[in-house]
């Protein structure tokens, strides 16, 4: 017999259903994390001023099975694919110190080369990092590769704003929160009242990990997923323009999602018996 206590509203479509096992961040980024880390080191999940390997994944019954199907192929899939690194990223010093046979490639440059990911390299060919803070531009992207980012950075901020057992939600505005559950369920696609900003770190600021949704201030939020960092900025006025998600280089906010994970981790009670040094973190 099916379990009724599973039966609920699904919260992004209304209906009831069965209610799947829903992650707030998705599952399969976990998952992608778990498949890159170092050899002997652990996933750590910073929640409260404390810092665990990362064995328990912040979840709920959220969402029917219709719905996350929606998320994972509008959205996580394509970012997962283009986005993240396909193996853990070490250092030149941590390169050259491997033996002969583990050096896949002639030189550290040659061997970041072949790790960048499709989006990071299109970015860098396209924006590139600069220490001056450069307009956002709308990306010379496929039409079909705007709406799979924008619906993928829709569904982790839109998440944000529900209630999860250890995460403090935050409050949308409600005609951002209409806009978004629109887009997300493929009813409209017009979005008016904010705009999705797309920084990618600079090597020196890389976090290999996630910074979960958090409001900065009334009308900008954030969170990061290894190189890119993703703002929500509110308008004070809508705007149709179609420019709804924006790509940029803002080496300020860079560095303070770097220094916050930091600070985070740093200042984190560590638990359970493994290891806790970040070794992108040293520097
Ligand atoms: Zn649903």
């Amino acid at each position: 017999m099916e379990k009724q206590s599973n039966v609920g509203i699904c919260e992004l479509c209304g209906n009831e259903a069965v209610l799947q096992d829903s992650h707030f961040i998705p599952k399969a980024i976990y998952k992608k994390f778990s498949n890159i880390k170092e050899k002997g080191t652990s996933l750590y999940l910073m929640n409260n001023g404390e810092s665990f390997p990362l064995s328990t994944q912040i979840k709920a019954h959220k969402f029917c099975s219709k719905c996350e199907g929606l998320f994972s192929k509008n959205g996580e899939q394509y970012f997962i694919d283009n986005a993240l690194y396909q193996r853990a990223l070490i250092s030149e010093e941590q390169y050259s110190q491997k033996p002969e046979n583990e050096r896949r490639f002639k030189s550290y440059q040659e061997y970041i080369k072949n790790n960048i990911p499709y989006l990071v390299r299109f970015f860098i060919e396209n924006i590139g990092y600069t220490t001056n803070i450069i307009e956002y531009i709308k990306p010379a992207l496929s039409e079909t590769e705007i709406d799979s980012l924008c619906y993928f950075a829709i569904s982790i901020f839109w998440r944000g704003s529900l209630q999860w057992a250890i995460k403090p939600q935050y409050n949308l505005p409600n005609d951002v929160l209409r806009e978004m559950k629109d887009y997300l369920l493929q009813k409209n696609k017009n979005i008016t009242t904010f705009v999705i900003k797309i920084d990618i770190s600079p090597p020196c600021y890389y976090v290999s990990g996630v910074n979960f949704p958090a409001k900065i201030r009334d009308d900008l939020y954030r969170f990061s997923i290894d190189s890119f960092i993703f703002t929500l900025e509110i308008l004070t006025r809508p705007s149709s323009n179609g420019e709804y998600l924006l790509f940029g280089f803002n080496f300020p906010i860079a560095k303070s999602n770097f220094e916050n994970f930091k600070r985070l981790f740093d200042k984190s009670e560590k638990k359970g018996n493994v290891p806790d040094e970040l070794h992108y973190l040293k520097k």
